[in-house]
Formats: C-alpha cells, structure tokens, sequence
C-alpha cells in the first residue's frame, strides 16, 4: 500500500467483531481470560485494543517492527530513555527540543546517563564526541525553531560503526514525509500531540522501533513504567493519522508560498525555511524526506517588533505548539525555549527577534495578509 492509503487502511483498520470501520473505544481497564493465563488482553496498561490499533497503524507508517503509544511526546522519550543505564553516554543534536534538552540535564543526570549536545549536522563533531561509554545518538531533523537538518543515512553509518543505537524524533517531518527507519535509525519518536493528532486536541507520544529486541525490551518498559496512552486519546490519533496525508499536502503548499512573501518582506531579516535551496541543509533534507513540512522561523531583527507581529496577528494564534489545522505563532526566545538559558539561546542563534510559525490548512491568501497587517502596522 502507498502512504496515502496505508493512512487509512494501515494497522488494525476495523473491528473484527462487529465489521465496524472505526476501531471501538475500549474502556475496560481488565479483560476476561478464558483460563487462568489463556488471554488475549491482559490488563490494559499492559494492553488495550484501541491503543494496539493505534500502535499497529503508526508501526506500518513508520516502517517498523512495532509501534508503542505515551501518555505524550516526552513520556514516549523518556520510555526511550530507560533503555539506558548509569554511567552510559548519549549523543544528542544541540538545539533539541527544550523539554528533551530539560530532561537529559535536569533528570537522567539523576541517574548518572552522561549527555554532549553537538552540532549533528556535522558529522565530524558527531565522530569526536563518541567515547568508550556512548550507546546512542539521538537527533531531531529539521530542528525546532531553527530548522537545521541532520543526514540520518550518515548518522547512521557513524552509529554502526561504533555499535550505537540512533533515535530520531520525527516530529517535525511526519511519517508521511520522512521515514528514519528506513534510512538506518534503529527507534523513531514523535510528540502525536504535532502532526499525527492534528487539531490540538490530544497530548500524546508514539515510539517505533525497527527490531524484535528493542521492540521487547520497550514494550517491557511501557508496560513497567506505565506511561501509556488511554483508549479515547488512542482513537483520537487513529482519526487525526486517516487525514495526516491531506493535510501534510496543503500545509506544504501554504507553507512554501508564506516562506516566499516572508523572504520578499523589507522587516524580515532572515527566513528559515528547508524548503529554501539556500536553506543549509537543504539538499540533505531532499535526499532523506520527501517534503519540507509546516514550520517557518523568520527574525524581524528586535524582540520589541517580534511582539508586536504577535500581538496583531489575527489568524495566526499566539500559542505554542505545532502542527495543527490551525495556524499557531510564538517567539520562541520567551516561550518555546524559554527554560534554555539565554547565554545558550544565543549561542544557537534564537535571537529575541525569532519568531516560528506553524502553517496550518487556511487560506493561505488569508494567511499572507495576516502576517503582512502585522509586520507593517
Ligand atoms: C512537542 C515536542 C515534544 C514533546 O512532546 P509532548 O507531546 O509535548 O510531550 C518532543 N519533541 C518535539 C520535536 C516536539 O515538538
């Protein structure tokens, strides 16, 4: 099946039961068993029929061996996480997202896990980082707000060599435009609360791993940690996934043409967006992903003027997160990435004036003119 029918036929697509073509809400928390541990379902933490659909159907659009779904995107990292043990290294892409960036500094530094943060799109910097202790590199690509692209297929060859795992958050590309299983990475990870979900309306996180080992010990993890997504937020995303396709499609059309006027504006100093053949990193990105995605950072050159774009935008909503049917704006500096100290902000270049949008399935005339009425009131 291509993608955009695996979307909707993917996975467990019906009910085999009833023939029902949406998947039942399964609120049993415990399950019958016809004999002292002859089951099919145990106890739900340990599995629920809704969460196994939803899990069946981003396992195939991921290309995996199985798919395991969080309570939300940073329960899912951490169940990754826990793979790890005290006095083991990880490698992480510098400007990860801030609550990964919270959780390796603040949380497993608790538990003696050693992270470096480095410039992954280097993959020289990747290679000097490796010590004797390292089992993982774990990127983001694009990057969030700066949009900076690693090669997974190198960052993978690295981490062969060296008998490392590679764990790539797909947040921002989505399965439909970039598959890192398929380019060497052993375990993908999104926040399903972005894309995957949709429409703001669901905090949860999905895991995929591409081998029968890891997709033991993480099921085991799952099940001992119990970060597990409930059966209403489950079909929540099985429904958002049927129309990931379409909407991945419009929001890269809009997406491109707000990009091209942002460019063309006198205010606008300097426009990040993969797309761009003048975008570092764009050619890696069109080799491993087949689209650029929603997400656009732009500097107005002064955090004075940032606010102000924010607070005149009618469409665009002042809000964080991403990857919705709505389009969302922020400034990343005082929100986003407002726990990254700001010494280290500016090192990676989130300047005041930074500002991100997240392009949803409006009209994008509507959408032009109502960050043009911004930057020129
Ligand atoms: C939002 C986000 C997360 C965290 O996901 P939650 O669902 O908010 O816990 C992780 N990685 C990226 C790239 C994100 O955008």
């Amino acid at each position: 099946m291509r993608k955009k029918t695996l979307m909707i036929h993917g996975g467990i697509s019906r009910d085999e039961q009833t023939g029902a073509v949406s998947i039942p809400v399964s609120h049993a928390s415990t399950f019958k068993q016809n004999g002292v541990g002859n089951f099919k379902y145990e106890y739900a933490r340990t599995g629920n029929p809704t969460r196994e659909a939803l899990e069946a159907i981003i396992r195939d659009l991921e290309g995996g061996v199985a798919g395991f779904a969080f309570s939300s995107g940073m329960a899912a990292i951490s169940a990754v996480m826990h793979l790890f043990k005290g006095g083991d290294h990880i490698i992480l892409t510098d400007d990860v997202y801030g609550g990964t960036f919270r959780l390796a500094t603040k949380i497993l530094n608790r538990y003696q896990i050693d992270v470096s943060f480095v410039d992954t799109s280097d993959a020289e910097q990747v290679r000097k980082a490796i010590q004797s202790n390292t089992k993982a590199i774990y990127i983001e690509t694009p990057t969030n707000p700066l949009l900076k692209v690693t090669n997974i297929r190198e960052i993978a060859a690295i981490a062969k060599e060296n008998d490392l795992l590679v764990i790539v958050d797909n947040t921002f590309a989505t399965p439909y435009w970039q598959n890192p299983l398929e380019l060497g990475a052993d375990i993908v990870l999104h926040s399903a609360t972005k894309y995957l979900g949709g429409h703001s309306d669901v905090v949860a996180g999905v895991a995929v791993v591409g081998s029968d080992r890891l997709a033991r010990e993480l099921h085991f993890i799952q099940n001992s940690v119990g970060a597990v997504l409930g059966p209403d937020d489950s079909w929540l995303l099985i429904r958002g996934i049927k129309t990931l396709a379409i909407r991945m499609e419009e929001i890269e059309a809009n997406t491109k043409a707000i990009a091209e006027f942002l460019q063309e504006h006198p205010k606008v100093r300097r426009v990040f967006y993969p797309g761009f053949p003048t975008h570092i990193g764009h050619e890696v990105h069109k080799s491993q992903a087949c689209g650029f995605g929603g997400m656009i950072s732009f500097d107005v050159g002064s955090g004075e003027l940032a606010e102000q774009v924010l607070a005149k935008t009618k469409i665009f909503t002042l809000a964080e997160s991403l990857g919705a049917v709505e389009s969302l704006i922020s400034l990343p500096a005082k929100m986003t990435h407002a726990s990254i100290p700001k010494e280290r902000r500016e090192q990676l270049g989130i300047t005041d004036g930074l500002i991100r949008i997240s392009v949803g399935i409006e009209d994008v005339q509507d959408l032009i003119e109502d960050l043009k009425t911004a930057l020129d009131s």
